[in-house]
């Protein structure tokens, strides 16, 4: 069904202020009725500032979240439209511009900066003007919704063959990187990178796509992978890789979370190399928008994206890392920053199998547990905790180490019973109930 325009917009923000009257955040739903009459209702909305959008495998939130909080510092109170709790499909969006536009569909702000599905770009696209797209990197994920990761790319690719805007591209990644040859007549492709880092190793050292030239299909050389496929490689027989890029973080010190740009040295309060990779492509889009580095500096200081992203926690001496994995490369990036902390450590893996998870955990078999030092206890949860219980006892750790408690508080709790350093992992629709169950469990012990 095509619906008029006026009639659209119309119906669209009686949903919402109903939503609103009756006290519930609009979220998803009057995009997705809009949606369900009209597949192509994004049409009738346009703004009137430039469009920034995050999209790729891991990382979008933060990143999008970092690229927020920089246009909301810049002087002169601006006006940023953002879905930060991560609404990132067409359904979404769709409902985000309908909370903010006017009766004509008009978009009224200084900057839209959206994390965008990597199935929605060419969607969402076809139909908002975008001016600049990042792209972080392409990883097999939630693989019943998407299809194949290449399909994905694929997918992406023939968007950018008659796309002209600012295009932010991390040329460590090989799924990503080839995209800057979508459409050659483009001018405005920038690359980023982050230099060899101490972690980086000459071997593959997680399960990782991404390995055969994309416009050959020769197997690809490494130099070095900094994580999973991500490092500096190169075609032997087309020539296809060694990108110089056009920002590149350096001189990576990740004990003190510290790194250069163009001369001058950043400090974060995050760690891990892929929240580096997210930080450098944070820094490539905000050049592009002439941001004051004083900006830059600030945020990335003292900006942390609470939202089960590298979240610490504290409770009675003990400090815990939770960190979000939707697939074998996120959950890899955690088991890696635990095995960096030296002393011994328990885990807690928090597994669940609702339909935004996709419904086939069988992506844990890819996640690399034989990497495990000093873990003296492992805590599984979650409606398929049996099933990352039995995963972790296979890769070869002591089955008497390996504790179930399918319901949250309950292994929150044991968790807490021992001292010492803990880390968590949860899968997307696992991370929100677990920080409710830490935070729940941190107040009632420490009567905050
Ligand atoms: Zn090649």
């Amino acid at each position: 069904m095509r619906l008029p325009k006026f009639l659209t917009i119309a119906f669209g923000k009686a949903m919402v202020k109903a939503l609103q009257l009756a006290g519930r955040d609009a979220g998803n739903f009057p995009g997705l009725v809009l949606w369900t009459l009209d597949r192509n209702c994004l049409r009738h909305f346009s703004a009137d500032c430039p469009i920034i959008a995050v999209t790729g495998t891991n990382g979008k939130t933060s990143t999008t979240n970092f690229l927020n909080r920089i246009f909301s510092s810049l002087p002169g109170d601006k006006k940023i439209i953002t879905n930060m709790q991560g609404n990132n499909l067409d359904t979404g969006i769709c409902s985000l511009l309908l909370q903010h536009c006017d009766m004509s569909g008009k978009v009224h702000a200084d900057y839209l900066v959206l994390e965008t599905d990597e199935s929605h770009v060419p969607v969402i696209y076809k139909h908002l003007k975008l001016e600049t797209l990042v792209i972080l990197n392409f990883f097999r994920d939630q693989l019943d919704r998407n299809g194949e990761v290449e399909t994905l790319i694929l997918k992406v690719k023939k968007f950018l063959e008659t796309y002209d805007g600012n295009l932010v591209l991390n040329a460590d990644d090989p799924n990503v990187a080839r995209l800057g040859l979508a459409n050659p007549k483009n001018k405005n492709v920038y690359y980023y990178n982050v230099e060899k880092y101490e972690g980086a190793t000459a071997e593959l050292y997680e399960a990782g796509e991404g390995r055969f030239c994309p416009r050959c299909g020769e197997a690809l050389v490494y130099d070095y992978y900094q994580y999973s496929h991500i490092g500096k490689f190169h075609c032997p027989k087309c020539g296809f890789g060694n990108i110089t890029p056009d920002v590149q973080m350096r001189d990576l010190d990740l004990d003190n979370s510290s790194f250069t740009f163009e001369g001058e040295r950043y400090h974060t309060k995050h760690s891990g190399i892929y929240h580096m990779y997210n930080l450098a492509a944070v820094y490539t889009a905000a050049k592009l928008y002439n941001i004051d580095h004083k900006i830059i500096h600030d945020v990335f200081e003292n900006f942390e994206v609470n939202n089960g992203r590298l979240e610490k926690f504290e409770c009675g001496g003990s400090t815990l890392l939770l960190n979000l994995a939707k697939n074998p490369v996120g959950a890899n990036m955690t088991l890696r920053l635990l095995n960096q902390d030296k002393g011994e450590k328990e885990l807690l893996f928090v597994l669940n199998d609702n339909i935004a998870d996709g419904c086939d955990v069988s992506w844990i078999w890819d996640i690399n547990f034989s990497i495990f030092k000093g873990v003296t206890r492992v805590i599984t949860s979650g409606t398929r905790a049996y099933d990352i219980a039995i995963r972790i006892k296979c890769s070869g750790y002591d089955p008497d180490k390996i504790f179930v408690y399918p319901e949250l508080d309950k292994a929150v709790a044991s968790l807490f019973s021992t001292a010492g350093n803990k880390y968590a992992v949860a899968n997307y629709t696992a991370v929100q109930p677990t920080r409710a169950a830490l935070r729940a469990y941190i107040s009632e012990k420490e009567g905050k």
